[in-house]
C-alpha cells in the first residue's frame, strides 16, 4: 500500500523517535512512563525470619552465598525492565522475584538479577548460573523435562503487534507471505513455525529488537504474549497496535532447577500466600496493571508431583 511505504525519510524519523524515547526515558505527553512505577509505590514484602530449607540444594547454595541469583528479562515494559541509568530492574516479574526472595528468607534488596534471553533459560538453570528464573516463562511439558516450574502466577496468551496503519493483519491466519518476528527459543516462535508455516518467520534474541524492526519496516508483525506486546504498544501508541484475540495459553511459571522439589513446593506455598494476603494484586497494580488491563484473578497453582 502506497501510503504506508517505508520511505528512507520515514525510516530515519522513526529511528530518531526511538532514540529520543530511549534517551529521555519517557514517552509522549500522556503516555505511561518508560521507567515503570516509582519505588515508593511498590509493595514491601515481609522477609521470612529464621527460614530454612535444608532439603533444597539450590536454597542451601544461595544461603552460603548470602543472596539469590535470579534470571530475568530487561527489555519487557511493565514485566521486566532495566533502567539503563541506575541499573535497576522493575516490573511484575521483578516483583514476583522479590516476593519469592522474601519468602525464602533473603531480603529482596540483595537479589542479584541477571538478564537471560528466552533461548538460554534452560541452560542457565541447568548450569547453576542462576537459582531461579522469573521472566514471562511459559510452563509446558517439554520444558518440564529440563527444568522445574512453580506457579503459574499469571496467564498470558500469544498475540500480534503491528504498525498502527496496518489493515491486513488481524490474526495469525493473515500472516501468509508476511514477515513476522519473534524471539528464538520461545513458544510463540515455535507455534508460528509449526501451525502457520506460510508466514515468513524471523528470529532475534529479544522482542525489543523485533519491535525496532517493525517500526523500521523490516518486518510486518511481532508475535509473543499479549502482556509483553501491550507494553511495547503503550510506549508508542501512535505507531503500534495489538490486534486480534490471544490464540494460545501461556501460563507463566517460576523456573528452577529440575528435581529441587523442596524449593518448588516452597515457592508454590509462597505464591499461594501472596495471592491470599493481597501482595500479588498490589504488585500487579503497581506494574503490569499500568499497561491498562485490570488485575485478573490469579490462575490456580499447579502443584505437580515430585520429579
Ligand atoms: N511465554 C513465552 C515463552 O516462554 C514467550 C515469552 C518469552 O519468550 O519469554 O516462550
Amino acid at each position: 500500500m502506497s501510503h504506508s511505504h517505508p520511505t528512507p525519510l520515514r525510516r530515519t524519523l522513526l529511528a530518531l523517535v526511538l532514540v529520543a524515547l530511549a534517551l529521555t526515558g519517557c514517552g509522549r505527553e500522556g503516555s505511561p512512563p518508560v521507567k515503570g512505577p516509582k519505588t515508593s509505590e511498590l509493595p514491601q514484602y515481609t522477609v521470612a525470619k529464621d527460614f530454612r530449607l535444608p532439603d533444597s540444594p539450590t536454597w542451601v547454595r544461595a544461603k552460603r552465598r548470602g543472596h539469590l541469583i535470579i534470571g530475568v528479562k530487561e527489555d519487557q515494559p511493565y514485566l521486566g525492565e532495566k533502567d539503563p541509568a541506575s541499573g535497576r530492574y522493575s516490573g511484575f516479574d521483578i516483583e514476583i522475584a522479590r516476593m519469592m526472595s522474601a519468602a525464602l528468607g533473603f531480603p529482596p534488596s540483595t537479589i542479584e538479577f541477571k538478564t537471560i534471553a528466552s533461548a538460554n533459560r534452560e541452560t542457565a538453570l541447568q548450569n547453576g548460573q542462576i537459582d531461579l528464573y522469573v521472566g514471562t516463562y511459559t510452563i509446558n511439558d517439554k520444558r518440564k523435562k529440563l527444568v522445574g516450574f512453580a506457579g503459574p502466577y499469571y496467564l498470558a496468551g500469544q498475540s500480534l503487534l503491528v504498525r498502527a496503519d496496518e489493515k491486513n493483519i488481524r490474526g495469525p491466519q493473515d500472516l501468509a507471505g508476511r514477515r513476522v518476528c519473534s524471539a528464538a527459543g520461545s513458544t510463540p516462535y515455535q507455534r508460528i513455525r509449526t501451525e502457520y508455516p506460510r508466514a515468513i518467520l524471523v528470529a532475534y534474541d529479544t522482542y525489543s529488537v523485533c519491535v525496532d524492526n517493525l517500526l523500521t519496516y523490516q518486518v510486518d508483525a511481532v508475535t509473543t504474549d499479549d502482556a509483553i506486546l501491550l507494553g511495547y504498544a503503550a510506549k508508542v501508541p501512535d505507531e503500534l497496535k495489538v490486534v486480534g484475540e490471544p490464540f494460545s495459553r501461556e501460563p507463566y511459571g517460576i523456573g528452577l532447577p529440575r528435581g529441587d522439589n523442596a524449593l518448588r513446593f516452597a515457592l508454590d506455598d509462597a505464591l499461594a500466600a501472596a495471592q491470599k494476603n493481597g501482595d500479588w494484586k498490589k504488585a500487579y497494580d503497581a506494574t503490569l496493571g499500568l499497561s491498562g488491563v485490570p488485575a485478573p484473578a490469579p490462575p490456580p497453582i499447579d502443584r505437580y508431583p515430585a520429579t
